[in-house]
C-alpha cells in the first residue's frame, strides 16, 4: 500500500513515513498493529522496522510476507515503557517514522531439519516465515498461559509439528491438549531425539541463552540462529 509520504534518510537507513491503520488485540497485553506500507519499501520474511521515535528507536519484526499489501507488527505494550503504551494509545491515522528493513534472521533452507523456538512475541518472525511460503519446520511456543498462543491455528497449519510449552503455574486452564507443561528448554531435553537440526531461536536473551547452552550439550552438530528482543 502507497502511504503518500515520501521518504527520507536518516544516516544510511531510509526512514518512512507511515500510518497506523488498525489495532487489534491479541491478549492482555499484546496487539497487532497494521501500518501502511510505503513505497518502495521491501523486506523478507524475518526482518524488522524501526520506530524512529522521539524516545528512541525501538525495532519490531515484521509478522506479514513479503507481498503483503500492509506492514504488521505484534507487540507486547510493556507499561513502563517509554514507547509501547504511546502506541498502544496512538489514534488511527496517526503518523510514525520507521527505517528498515533490518536484521539477518532470515529462514536458510538446508538438509537438517528447522526447529523454532519463540517465546512470547518472538513468535513474530515466524509468522511472516509461514506466510512467505515456509513450510516443515517444527516449531515450540513458550508463553505462560494459552492466552499467549497467538496466531496458533495458523502456525499449525504450516509446520510440520506445533508444540505450545505452556510454564505458568495454572497453564492448564484453556490449553491446547497436546500442550507441554514446562519451558520450551524442558521441552527440548526431553523429547527432541538427538541429531543435527537447524535451531531458530526469537525471543528474550534468557532464553537464547539457555536453549544454546542446551544445542551444545545435547546436539552438538547443529546450528543455531538468533534474534534477542531484549
Ligand atoms: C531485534 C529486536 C526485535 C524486536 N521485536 C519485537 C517484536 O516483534 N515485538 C515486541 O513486542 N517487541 C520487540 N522488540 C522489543 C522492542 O524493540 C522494545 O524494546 C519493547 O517494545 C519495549 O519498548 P518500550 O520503549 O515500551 O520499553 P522501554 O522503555 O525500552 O523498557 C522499559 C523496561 O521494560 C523492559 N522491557 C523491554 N522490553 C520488554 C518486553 N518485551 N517485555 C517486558 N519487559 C520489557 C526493559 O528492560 C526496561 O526495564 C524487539 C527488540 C529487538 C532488539
Amino acid at each position: 500500500m502507497n502511504s503518500g509520504l515520501a521518504p527520507s534518510t536518516n544516516g544510511s537507513a531510509e526512514v518512512y513515513a507511515v500510518r497506523l491503520l488498525k489495532r487489534r488485540r491479541l491478549d492482555g497485553g499484546t496487539f497487532e498493529f497494521t501500518l501502511s506500507r510505503p513505497d518502495g519499501f521491501s523486506f523478507r520474511a524475518g526482518q524488522r522496522i524501526r520506530f524512529e521515535h522521539p524516545t528512541g528507536e525501538r525495532d519490531y519484526s515484521l509478522v506479514n510476507g513479503p507481498a503483503a499489501t500492509e506492514l504488521q507488527v505484534c507487540v507486547r505494550i510493556v507499561q513502563d515503557g517509554h514507547f509501547t503504551p504511546r502506541l498502544a494509545r496512538a489514534a488511527i491515522h496517526s503518523r510514525f517514522d520507521i527505517s528498515g528493513p533490518h536484521g539477518y534472521f532470515i529462514f536458510q533452507p538446508a538438509a537438517r531439519p528447522a526447529v523454532f523456538v519463540a517465546t512470547g512475541t518472538g513468535i513474530a518472525p515466524f509468522i511472516a516465515m509461514a506466510r512467505s511460503g515456509v513450510r516443515g519446520f517444527r516449531l515450540l511456543h513458550g508463553t505462560r498461559t494459552a492466552d499467549g498462543l497467538y496466531y496458533q491455528a495458523e502456525l499449525r497449519a504450516a509446520a510440520a509439528g506445533y508444540v505450545a510449552c505452556l510454564s505458568g503455574a495454572a497453564a492448564a486452564a484453556a490449553a491446547p491438549p497436546d500442550a507441554f507443561a514446562g519451558r520450551v528448554t524442558a521441552y527440548l531435553a526431553a523429547h527432541l531425539a538427538p541429531g543435527a537440526y537447524d535451531f531458530y531461536l526469537c525471543g528474550r536473551s534468557e532464553m537464547i541463552r539457555d536453549v544454546t547452552l542446551l544445542v551444545d550439550r545435547r546436539f552438538p552438530a547443529s546450528l543455531v540462529y538468533s534474534e534477542i528482543f531484549f
